[in-house]
């Protein structure tokens, strides 16, 4: 059986052109996809059954017991932490703000680690986005900034940018032009028409001169900027002035480093300064598969997009406060329930040494490195592969995904539903 126009469900370009060949219940053929999306189709060795730890060893439990002991865990804690949800469907999204609210946890998602500054920047001064499609049909000029699309989106740019063909655009790969601005020559660089190769944490110095370019003060600006010339600034921000539609995608790079938000903050003025004189847009190069839409549903469910605390009984925010690694590291939380995410590959250490402390519940259909930091983990359906749902593009436009495996697995929607019942239930009597 071949499955056409799945949904890939690895980064956040998903891309929804992938065929992909079962056959007994098994993927065999990926076509369309990147190496990325084609190990995430092709799956790896997939957990069988909960597993409970027993001193230094597993035993394997029953999804009734697993889910009972995460009810319990989550009821008995006076601070739990609900963190991850950038790799599962809004669906599941939607029950976990129910069970933050329920229990008066905090519910942090992974972008709190990742573009969680490009949101604060966005909260103060506004979005100027577009879609994906927008810019591959009308952008002339496309800049990656602190972001290396070959190694951690390689589609975006043959299906939008670099290699992909534009209703506007009479021979795209010709006329548009793509410029990478990052602390190091990137394979992106080597693909690109100009590198601006900046000091690192130089980027908010870069771009107050550019800006002040576009605004007619080239004689302000001194010989280098964070070691850019002001001849090559002069250039790029010629390129900029003279494009028909430009498009700023930026990364971690830029949003991560020093001056973080206010990076973000920069560049979206610098971007405000440039539609003055010709169509300009900005967004974010976002990583996992559906952490767009952990913000959006954090959002439309409590008005705010992450790192929201439940303790006083109404939705409270305040990011560097109630945000997953400020809790851990300040020992604030005494049970933590961890969906579609691994944070012990990616968090500080202080953090992991508290969450070695405390009960942790995963749901994830892979052992990874937050495996050995769980008292259960639970395997579920793999998002997107055999558990459809709604996911939101980088873009923010949110796609239904299809579902190409049928297991036995359970879904996270569902394994967190069943725990909201148990913990509702037990809460009335
Ligand atoms: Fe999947 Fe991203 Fe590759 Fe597209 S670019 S196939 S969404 S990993």
């Amino acid at each position: 059986m071949i499955v056409k126009d799945a949904v890939c469900p690895f980064c956040g370009c998903l891309c929804d052109d992938i065929e992909v060949e079962v056959e007994e219940n098994r993927v065999v053929a990926v076509t369309n996809a990147c190496e990325l999306g084609t190990t995430k189709f092709m799956g790896e060795k997939r957990m069988k059954n909960p597993i409970l730890r027993d001193g230094d060893r597993w035993k394997d439990i029953t999804y009734d017991e697993a889910i009972r002991y995460a009810a319990d865990m989550l009821l008995e804690a006076e601070r739990p932490l609900l963190y991850g949800w950038s790799g599962t469907h809004g669906e599941a999204q939607c029950v976990g703000v129910h069970m933050a609210e329920l229990v008066r946890g905090v519910i942090d998602n992974t972008s709190s680690v990742c573009h969680g500054p490009s949101i604060l920047a966005i909260q103060e001064v506004g979005h100027p986005g577009c879609t994906l499609g927008v810019v591959k049909n009308r952008a002339d000029l496309v800049i990656y900034w602190g972001s290396n699309p070959i190694d951690a989106h390689p589609r975006h740019l043959s299906r939008y940018t670099r290699y992909a063909e534009g209703f506007f655009l009479e021979n795209a790969f010709r006329d548009r032009k793509v410029i990478v601005v990052d602390i190091r020559k990137t394979e992106t660089a080597n693909i690109a028409d100009e590198f601006v190769q900046i000091k690192p944490g130089g980027d908010y110095a870069v771009l107050s001169a550019l800006r002040a370019i576009v605004q007619g003060k080239t004689d302000t600006i001194p010989r280098t900027v964070a070691g850019v010339t002001r001849e090559q600034l002069v250039r790029v921000a010629t390129l900029c002035k003279a494009a028909k539609f430009g498009a700023v995608y930026f990364g971690l790079g830029l949003t991560m480093t020093q001056g973080k938000y206010k990076n973000i903050r920069n560049a979206i003025e610098l971007v405000s300064e440039l539609s003055r004189h010709t169509k300009f847009t900005i967004s974010a190069m976002r990583g996992h598969y559906n952490v767009y839409g952990s913000n959006e549903v954090n959002t439309w469910m409590t008005g705010y997009p992450f790192g929201i605390d439940y303790s006083r009984g109404i939705a409270f925010y305040n990011p560097g406060e109630t945000t997953a690694v400020d809790i851990l590291a300040r020992k604030e939380c005494d049970a933590a329930l961890i969906v579609g995410s691994d944070p012990a590959a990616h968090f500080p250490r202080k953090c992991l040494e508290h969450l070695a402390d405390i009960p942790v519940v995963q749901l994830d259909p892979y052992p990874n490195a937050t495996t050995a930091f769980c008292n259960v983990q639970i395997p579920v359906a793999v998002t997107g592969i055999d558990a459809e749902g709604t996911a939101y593009r980088m873009d923010g436009v949110p796609i239904r995904t299809r579902k190409v495996l049928s297991t036995d697995y359970p879904s996270d929607r569902e394994v967190l539903s069943r725990m909201y019942i148990l913990m509702q239930e037990a809460l009335e009597r």
